[in-house]
Formats: structure tokens, sequence, C-alpha cells
């Protein structure tokens, strides 16, 4: 048998397995339950529209006329138009179902896009980011040596505090590019002004744009771009990923889509080649959907009594993120995020690393965050806080890591 050497030689665990094993070892002599404001999962229940519509569903398939076998490969078109009519259409965006790809979630497919690309292509990220990008090409064989904490053929554009979060454009030529806005884990946004940049960028080199926007619903101006295709010509250079995780509280429930529109092209051998196309052709052999009952409900959360619903809910955790926000600045902190995402971007006061200040919280507070370091090398000398826990848990978290600094 020989192994993907890949594979073998992946660095450490993945990161929120190391989180949760620092946070296991210590639970048990903690003085208080710990709070967790670390691993981006929501709390809140399903809404009754989402869970009504999986019940009947879920009945239906008890009947002999509403049983479904194998759903098609690209989703239900019940699910497809629903997607492009309350998510794509308010925007000015015009799609067509074949070009909604329906999916398990944003994760499976921001991992799988790049086999759409040469197994030696060259993959952009910006630094932090969220690590299943790089994990994902690393196992393929497409980052070179891991040496020193970094990938030595990755390019990187990191974002800090100095530059605004706003990443340069690639110094060198890359292949796939993945930008994820509003950004996990910093919390920070793209102006239409500053995507746009992105856009042409793509446009002059040839460049595959991977956007993740699996946080869209909690952007809170309508300035800031939900959607790359808000921009001119996106549809020519990008794919969209996006996930009813985050929006609707889908994180153990597994729903998300990801858009390919046609008009995304590239030329191999002198012969122009349908991205749509080709990715069509992979799922129909890699994958057999999601169940109806799921995709019944992610519609569902798409209708306009579910969208009150769930609207309702992600307000909920930006009331939480608004309050560590203006608690933590008004403790004289530097914070960023947290205003059109469900993360706060905290910078470190003093000279302690990234993992040292999470053992602090964790040990002094019982308070859980992600180390900044986890997701990249311009990391370090951050905090990554969730808004997703309770407003309860939230205030009380506040209250915690202030009384320790
Ligand atoms: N993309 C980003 C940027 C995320 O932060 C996450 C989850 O935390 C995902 C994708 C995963 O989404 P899904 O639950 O749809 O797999």
């Amino acid at each position: 048998m020989r192994l993907n050497p890949h594979l073998v030689a992946m660095p450490g665990d993945y990161l929120f397995a190391e989180v949760a094993r620092r946070v296991q070892a210590y639970a048990p002599s903690a003085p208080r339950p710990i709070i967790r404001l670390g691993i981006g999962d929501v709390t809140q229940p399903l809404a009754p529209a989402i869970t009504q519509a999986m019940v009947e569903a879920a009945q239906e398939m008890g009947t002999p006329e509403g049983f479904h076998g194998y759903p098609p490969d690209q989703g239900y078109p019940f699910l497809q138009q629903a997607i492009i009519d309350a998510d794509y259409a308010p925007l000015g965006v015009r799609l067509e179902l074949d070009e909604v790809f329906v999916t398990d979630g944003a994760k499976t497919d921001t991992s799988a896009l790049p086999e759409l690309l040469a197994a030696d292509a060259r993959i952009g990220v910006t630094d932090p980011v969220y690590p299943a990008y790089i994990d994902a090409n690393a196992m393929a064989g497409r980052l070179g040596r891991h040496e020193g904490g970094a990938w030595s053929a990755l390019t990187i554009l990191p974002c800090r505090a100095e530059n605004d979060f706003v990443p340069e454009l690639p110094a060198q030529p890359v292949d796939m590019l993945y930008l994820c806005y509003p950004n996990n884990p910093t919390g920070t946004v793209l102006t239409r002004e500053q995507l746009t940049r992105f856009v042409r960028y793509a446009q002059d080199t040839g460049t595959l744009i991977l956007f993740d926007a699996a946080y869209k619903a909690y952007i809170t101006d309508p300035a800031i771009p939900r959607s790359i295709y808000e921009i001119e010509g996106a549809d020519q250079v990008a794919v969209e990923c996006c996930s009813f995780s985050k929006s609707a509280g889908f994180t153990g429930t597994r729903c998300a889509y990801t858009i390919i529109p046609k008009a995304l092209k590239a030329r191999i051998d002198g012969q122009s080649v349908s991205l749509n196309a080709l990715w069509r052709r992979r799922v129909a052999c890699r994958q057999n959907g999601v169940s109806y009952p799921i995709q019944r409900a992610a519609a569902a959360a798409l209708s306009p009594q579910g969208q009150r619903q769930v609207a309702a809910q992600v307000q909920t955790y930006m009331d939480n993120a608004h309050h560590m926000v203006a608690t933590l600045q008004g403790a004289g902190l530097q914070v960023f995020g947290g205003v059109h995402a469900p993360y706060v971007w905290l910078r470190i006061p003093g000279q302690r690393s990234s993992w040292e200040f999470f053992d602090h919280l964790l040990h002094q507070a019982q308070v859980v965050g992600t180390p900044g370091s986890g997701f990249g090398q311009a990391g370090e000398g951050y905090l990554r806080l969730t808004a997703f826990n309770t407003a309860a848990n939230t205030r009380e978290a506040l209250e915690r890591v202030l009384a320790v600094l």
C-alpha cells in the first residue's frame, strides 16, 4: 500500500482539534463552567418554518406518492429557484437554475473546487485564513513543503491592522485565489471598490477567484457586496460558495450551495472549457446530493416567513457581536470585525502570543477563544471571539475577560 505522502506529512492537528484538546484537559479542574466563544458553531435552535418543512418532507417520504430516491445531482429545482429568487434576484444578479449546485456544506465545496484545476495549480490565500482551504490543497500536494510554519508553494496575502485587513494583489501569479468576505476569522469586509480591484486583477491575469460568502447574512450595510456577482464581470472569473450553516442554523443539518456561472470559462489545448460543465461532470461522479427533507428545510429558510425568522436569529448574534466590540473598545482594546460578521478579532494587549493569551483566558477566565496564529502567521498576536453564544453567556464572558486583563 502506498499512502498519500502529502496527507502523511500534514503538520499538527486541525486548529479546532487542538483547541478542544486543551479545553478538555483543563475542564475537570475548572472552578466554574467554561464559556465557549471559540469554534464558529451556531447555538440557537432551528426556526419553526424550517423544522415544519423538514417534518412535512419526512412524512411525505413515508408515503408511496411522496417518496424520493436519489436527488438530482445539482439539487432539486425548487431549492435552486428559491436560492436565485431570495439570494440573488434582490441584488440584481441573474442566474439560471443549472448555475446553482446544492451541496452538503461550504467546507465540502471550498475544499473540493480546486479539483477543477491542474494537480500543480498555484493557490493564493489571505492570511489569516479559514484553515480548510489550506489543508485541502496541502493534502492534494499543491502547497510544497511545510517549513518554519509556512508552505513553500502557497501565495499568502497578509491582512493585519496595518493594512486595514485589505489584502494586496498577489505578487506572483496564482491559478486560484480564495477570498472570504465577510471574513472568517477577522470579521472584516471588503468594500465594492476593493472587491472590484480583485475582479479586475482576475480578469487581467486569468485567475479563478473562489469567493466564500458563508457569512453574507451578517452584512448590515447594502453598500457592502453580499455576492461577488454584484461586481460587473465577476461571472467570468469567480465561483461563489454559500451556506445555510450560519445564516439559518444548519451547521448540524448540512446544506449549502455553490454558484458556477456558465460565463466562466478557461482554455486548455486551444479549447475553451466551461467550468460549470466541468464541475457538473465532477459532481455527477462524486456525490449523490443532499436529502429531500433537508433541501425542503433549506427552501423553507428562504421563504418570506423563514427569512424573517432566521433574520431575527442573525440579529441576536449580531447584538452579541456589537456588545463585544463596544465592551472591548470601551476597555481601551483594539478590536476589528463584529460589525458585518459574527466574529470579533481582538488584538492581544501586551506581548503575549496568541496561544499564551488563549491559555491565559482559559485558565483565568474560563473563557475559550481561538488563537489567531492558528489561522496563519499574520494572525499571531490576535484572538478570535465568536458571537454565537447566548446573550447572557456573552455578557458574562466579557466581564470575565475584562477582569483578568
Ligand atoms: N467557510 C467558512 C469561511 C467558514 O467559516 C465555515 C465554517 O465555519 C465554512 C465555510 C463551512 O461551512 P459549512 O458548514 O457549510 O460546511
